[in-house]
Order: structure tokens, then sequence, then C-alpha cells
């Protein structure tokens, strides 16, 4: 698929509209990888911390939800409050969702870039 690019009035190619909020999604990713340890490895996990590993399957399985709660509220675009993690879920594919999500430029609602400017009316 071709790439388009998508320009601001002046001509400069546009940021993600993730650009700003990456480090959310970053945070949550290392929630889940922490989660993801917990979920693979319950008895080393236990071991280390001193406690049951049902006990750490427990913590790992809030862990993922906190860590997918945080990513779906706390990305959203600037301008409408779309919540981008939900839409991309909700509206691609399984394969697609998080490429849409990395690489799109305009809210899809409300047409918005990652400052929450909208393109002017021509
Ligand atoms: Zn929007």
């Amino acid at each position: 698929m071709p790439e388009v690019k998508v320009t601001d009035v002046r001509g400069n190619e546009l940021p993600t509209l993730v650009e700003s909020q990456k480090w959310k999604l970053w945070l949550a990713a290392a929630l889940l990888a922490v989660a993801t340890i917990g979920v693979l490895l319950p008895d080393d996990v236990a071991r280390v911390l001193g406690t049951a590993d049902v006990t750490v399957g427990l913590g790992a399985l809030l862990l993922t939800f906190v860590s997918l709660g945080w990513a779906i509220y706390a990305v959203r675009c600037v301008h409408c409050g779309l919540r981008l993690v939900l839409y991309a879920m909700s509206n691609q594919s399984i394969e697609q969702w998080l490429q849409w999500l990395l690489m799109a430029k305009r809210c899809p609602k409300c047409g918005a870039d990652h400052a929450g400017h909208k393109l002017p009316k021509a």
C-alpha cells in the first residue's frame, strides 16, 4: 500500500497522532511485559518474592487488566478525547490495530492532528 503523506497547512509532514503520548503506550507495554513474566513463570517469581504462586498469577492477571485499562483510558485525541486505543481495537483488524494506532495522523472522529489542530475549512 503506498504511503500517503499527511501534511499541515504549511506542507510539513505531520507527526503521528500518538507521538506525544507514546510514553503511555511504552508504560503499558512494560507493565504487560512484567505481567507476562508472572503468568509464564509463577513458581519462579513466587520463590523470588517469597509468596504463593497463585498470588503471583492473580497479581499478573490484575496487572494485565490495569495496563490495558491504562492504555485505553489515557491515550486520547487531544481535541475531542476519543480513546484511540479502544477505537483502534474496535475498528481495525486484530493484525492491524496497533499499526493503525502508531501510524494514524488525524483523529478519525474529529480530524484533529497530534496537537489538536483541525484542518482549515476550504
Ligand atoms: Zn478527535
